[in-house]
């Protein structure tokens, strides 16, 4: 028999947290971030789930080829642009949208030879400074590209550096606002934070962002942007991975015995460890402290010890009944309609969801499931 751990993808959670950026956005359309192999959970596997949204947004060449692969003939958002001259062949041939981020990639269009003229998203630095042009050279960089027999439709971005925080996006905004006020062309800022917060959902808050595309990426997946200060509850949105797998051994520990490397916890009590068929190999954190929520058999308890490369261990005590071959749940979809948010999981190991999901390790066989 296969080691018992296995990965689910729900499509019909992907649909429906899809749904919840259009009630957040009624006016935009809705790009469904992708990137990261749609965020560990596989495009191929995650496409169905997602197809409802008006389209695709990734950062990698091959990852872009292979929605087309799927026959989405919609629009695909290149958030990164090109990484060389040559991709602009790829931008052609597969009619993909690109951003445009600094003077390099203008180089670059300046010199392709095209049928089409592409459409570019022209990114402004509005003070994230990771990517894009800063507010003095926008309209420089605006005007080259309105030049350009390469270039047809020029579209509006930027990205928020703080819409899951207290910082806000207030003086991203008006950046944005003050630069492009008078420029033509469809406008993108919202990240998922940005679109549940400062959308349209009772739970938001101003400023509101408009914009004729939002960009949902980790919510489309079903994690909170902005864990702790709201959970998937209170956004209404739905796991789109759940991570699961069997007790494979049971240790019944006497006050004082200790539970795996480094002697990480002591038993001040007789109590029941189960073993779990899982362990950072499988992409499951190794930071993960004694306390980590886990389900067994649908019912909340904790892990103990040490996260090891196979193994982790848990707390048997809320179940007297488990035993070898009993369900566990690390994150997702548990028995009996039992749900452990990722948000859960990740908070006391230290991170946030997006990294779990994008660790889930190759050796975790992956179904798809509704
Ligand atoms: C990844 C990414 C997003 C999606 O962010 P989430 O927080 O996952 O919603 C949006 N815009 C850009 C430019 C990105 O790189």
């Amino acid at each position: 028999m296969p080691r018992p751990i296995e990965a689910l993808i729900h499509v019909d959670a992907l649909a429906h947290n899809i749904g919840r950026a259009r009630e957040a956005a009624p006016d935009a359309r809705v790009w469904a971030v992708v990137k990261a192999n749609a965020y560990g959970h596989g495009i191929e596997r995650a496409f169905d789930g997602l197809r409802g949204a008006d389209g695709f947004a990734l950062l990698d060449f091959d990852e872009a080829r292979r929605v087309r692969d799927l026959g989405w003939r919609g629009p695909i958002l290149m958030l990164e642009g090109c990484f060389e001259q040559r991709d602009l062949e790829l931008c052609s041939r597969l009619d993909l949208w690109h951003a445009v981020h600094c003077e390099q990639q203008i180089d670059w269009l300046a010199e392709h030879k095209t049928h089409t003229p592409h459409r570019v998203f022209l990114k402004l630095n509005s003070g994230m400074n990771r990517l894009g042009f800063t507010p003095t050279a926008f309209r420089g960089a605006r005007a080259r590209l309105e030049l350009l027999p390469q270039v047809d439709e020029i579209s509006l971005m930027t990205h928020f550096s703080d819409a899951d925080g207290d910082r806000g996006i207030a003086h991203q905004l008006a950046v944005f606002e003050a630069t492009t006020a008078d420029m033509a062309g469809e406008r993108t800022l919202s990240n998922s934070a940005a679109t549940l917060r400062h959308g349209a959902d009772p739970l938001a808050t101003t400023p509101r962002v408009g914009g004729d595309w939002v960009r949902a990426g980790i919510m489309s997946y079903g994690s909170a942007p902005d864990y702790p200060a709201r959970t998937i509850a209170d956004w209404k949105l739905r796991p789109a991975m759940t991570l699961r797998s069997k007790l494979i051994g049971v240790q019944q520990l006497q006050p004082g015995d200790t539970v795996g490397y480094g002697s990480a916890f002591t038993a001040e009590a007789p109590m029941r460890i189960g073993v779990v068929a899982c362990g950072y190999a499988d992409g499951y954190p190794r930071h993960a402290p004694t306390g980590t929520p886990v389900l067994v058999d649908g019912v909340r308890t904790r892990i103990v010890g040490r996260v090891s490369m196979d193994m982790i261990t848990v707390d048997l005590g809320p179940l007297p009944k488990a035993g070898i071959g009993s369900e566990v749940t690390l994150w997702g979809h548990g028995p009996a309609d039992s749900l452990l948010p990722i948000d859960e999981v990740a908070r006391p190991a230290g991170t946030i969801g997006y990294e779990l999901m994008c660790a889930l390790a190759l050796r975790v066989p992956v179904s798809v499931t509704a």
